[in-house]
């Protein structure tokens, strides 16, 4: 088992890679907080080690992608991950562990994860974009991208191609899918109450938008 002084170590070296507001610490500490719940209510064992890290690293190349720097902030983050982690003495068995939690965690890539930390991880990254927290996100990203809020001339398309030309259509074209991606009993439970807040959310919006109440 690594000690929570490692992790408190790898969380101040992290940190200044997250740098934009939709991607930042908060971001990473409620994946890290949703990843260690689901795991403790799984049935079945999850390396924690495993887990804390991929949990800390898992967006590392993220504001790397968004300023164009990098393709794939995923594989691009495992890369940075392995070295790291080397360089600090993690555990080498379980080094590969935590890449491969990283480079499957992507929600456009749409890779099914095989191992259970990157069932967990991808989970608790997935519920960061629900409930009140995930519209939060969602919004403010809009703003940082200046995306508009919503246009009534344009419907939310059949499939998500990465991009949507507004926030209520993100909502509509990514975020109301996400509970039916979902690995884990624990991760659906929780995501059962911020998908419906979501749902309850854009039926308010869109009749605020039309002046109706
Ligand atoms: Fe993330």
């Amino acid at each position: 088992m690594t000690g929570d002084e490692f992790f408190e170590r790898l969380r101040k070296i992290v940190e200044p890679y997250y740098r934009h507001v939709h991607h930042d610490k908060g971001h990473v500490e409620r994946v890290y907080k949703l990843a260690l719940r689901i795991a403790s209510e799984l049935k079945e064992p999850v390396d924690l080690d495993v887990l804390k890290a991929a949990a800390l690293l898992h967006d590392i190349a993220r504001s790397m992608e968004d300023e164009g720097l990098v393709d794939d902030h995923a594989v691009e983050g495992a890369r940075v991950s392995r070295e790291l982690l080397r360089k600090l003495q993690f555990p080498e068995e379980k080094v590969e562990k935590v890449a491969y939690c990283i480079e499957v965690h992507r929600f456009k890539n749409d890779v099914k994860p095989e191992t259970i930390e990157a069932k967990v991880l991808q989970d608790a990254d997935r519920l960061d974009m629900l409930g009140a927290v995930g519209l939060a996100r969602a919004f403010a990203r809009g703003g940082w991208a200046n995306v508009p809020l919503h246009d009534p001339q344009v419907p939310p398309k059949e499939r998500y191609d990465g991009h949507s030309a507004t926030v209520v259509n993100h909502l509509y074209e990514k975020i109301l899918r996400i509970k039916d991606t979902l690995h884990t009993e624990p991760a659906r439970r929780i995501a059962e109450g911020r998908h419906n807040f979501i749902e309850e959310f854009l039926d308010r919006f869109l009749k605020e938008w039309e002046g109706e109440i």
